[in-house]
């Protein structure tokens, strides 16, 4: 994301409240103390050591991937961690891991950053990218589902690259630069959502140690402003900061901004955020997804098929639209045999089975002709499995009206890049 060039606020002509020697050379916009440079990277790097060390994040001997984008975050955490593993003895060998969405006139920049940074921190790099691993780019995915969704199915594959990248390092562990701010952003989207699922786990410092390669935050308590306003920039790193020509990310940008404008006024409510996120308790009759793994690639998925497949499908069949929003797509082993009927509710199809109604294609305005694609999607699903008697069911069903909208929004997921 593009970020307004920023420069670190001046502390005027005191002292460093730290070392008491030197001018102080900026004010730190999480604590608003006024220290030195020399004062800040000690500060910066061993609060990053603490985090570590408090969290055992990582074991001596462990092999460990940084998710690197060639942006500000993953370069800060390449040369932070760098350095705290040789200063204090962690043992780990470090690998970059880079995913190439296939995006012209962005990736391809951000990548040679990478290279770059492979060269300066002495790390080994790996590249996965879309097409070999999907057989599609982001760009011919936005030329074939156009600039709404795109950032769905963008993170569902990113998610699943990252992993079969781990994989082929076969590292122990992947480490990510999502700092504080990203944190609190995504606390209040899951809460403007209502995801409990995602609400509960987003703010874990390690998560994934069900799954294949579990990952950790050492920036999790990290300001943004401090990653890159403070240390990138007095360390002049080389990172990529142009924005994704398909970002769109309205939603996830009205929660960032609205993050920026408390933080102006009160620093530590990132931090507050955070904190009320840990502390929120999921009730014991809230129905939480089982894990088990995708039936057709092994990833693990708490449906038939895990949402990479669904949207992979939807893109192979030319039916983009199948696996977006809360769909169970093609997942709808038992429950869709017994559908009993669909119906058109305000802006979405609908299928109801057996008093439960799932709603199939979420979309924040069905048209005239969209109603007729997203039956036929439905049909293509119940076809799919095998079930004659149900497609005849399905092919004589009346779609009634549309009623006039009732302010529905669909199901909008975009993921952070
Ligand atoms: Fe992918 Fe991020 Fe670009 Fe969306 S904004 S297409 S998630 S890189």
């Amino acid at each position: 994301m593009k970020e307004a060039e920023e420069k670190p606020v001046k502390a005027g002509g005191r002292l460093c409240c730290i070392c008491n020697k030197r001018r102080a050379a900026l004010k730190r916009p999480k604590t608003l103390e006024q220290i030195c440079r020399e004062c800040f990277y000690e500060v910066f790097e061993e609060e990053i050591h603490h985090v570590i060390v408090e969290n055992q994040l990582f074991k001596p001997g462990e092999r460990i991937a940084i998710g690197a984008s060639g942006g500000k975050d993953s370069t800060v955490l390449a040369c932070v961690l760098s350095e705290l593993n040789r200063r204090h003895n962690y043992g780990l060998d470090l690998f970059l891991l880079s995913v190439d969405e296939g995006i012209t006139g962005y990736r391809d920049d951000s990548l040679e950053t990478v290279k770059r940074n492979e060269i300066q921190y002495g790390l080994r790099l790996k590249i996965v990218s879309y097409k070999d691993l999907y057989g599609w780019t982001m760009d011919e995915i936005v030329k074939t589902i156009g600039l709404k969704n795109n950032c769905t199915f963008c993170g569902v594959f990113r998610r699943q690259a990252l992993d079969r990248g781990a994989a082929l390092l076969k590292v122990d562990k992947l480490a990510t630069g999502h700092n504080a701010d990203d944190i609190a952003e995504t606390v209040l989207l899951n809460i403007l959502r209502g995801d409990i699922a995602r609400l509960s786990r987003c703010t874990s410092i390690i998560t994934g140690e069900d799954g294949p390669i579990p990952r950790c935050k050492p920036f999790k308590y990290t300001y943004e402003k401090e990653i890159m306003f403070t240390y990138a920039y007095f360390k002049r790193l080389d990172y990529f900061s142009t924005e994704c020509i398909y970002s769109p990310n309205a939603y996830r940008g009205f929660a960032r901004g609205f993050i920026k404008d408390l933080e102006r006024i009160r620093p530590r409510a990132i931090l507050d955020i955070i904190q009320s996120g840990e502390n929120f308790r999921i009730s014991t009759s809230t129905k939480m997804p089982e894990q088990g793994t995708c039936e057709r690639c092994g990833y693990i998925s708490s449906q038939k098929w895990c949402k990479a497949c669904v949207l992979l499908e939807g893109l192979n069949r030319g039916l983009p639209k199948l696996g977006i929003g809360r769909s169970r797509g093609l997942n709808n082993d038992s429950p869709m045999r017994r559908l009993s009927f669909c119906e058109l509710q305000g802006p979405s199809l609908n299928a109801h089975c057996n008093g439960e109604v799932m709603e199939v294609i979420a979309s924040p305005s069905l048209l005239e002709g969209e109603r007729k694609e997203a039956q036929e999607q439905l049909h293509t699903v119940l076809c799919d499995d095998g079930d004659l008697a149900l497609e005849r069911q399905i092919v004589g069903i009346e779609v009634p009206n549309p009623r006039p909208p009732r302010g529905h929004v669909g199901s909008e997921r975009s993921e952070k890049p």
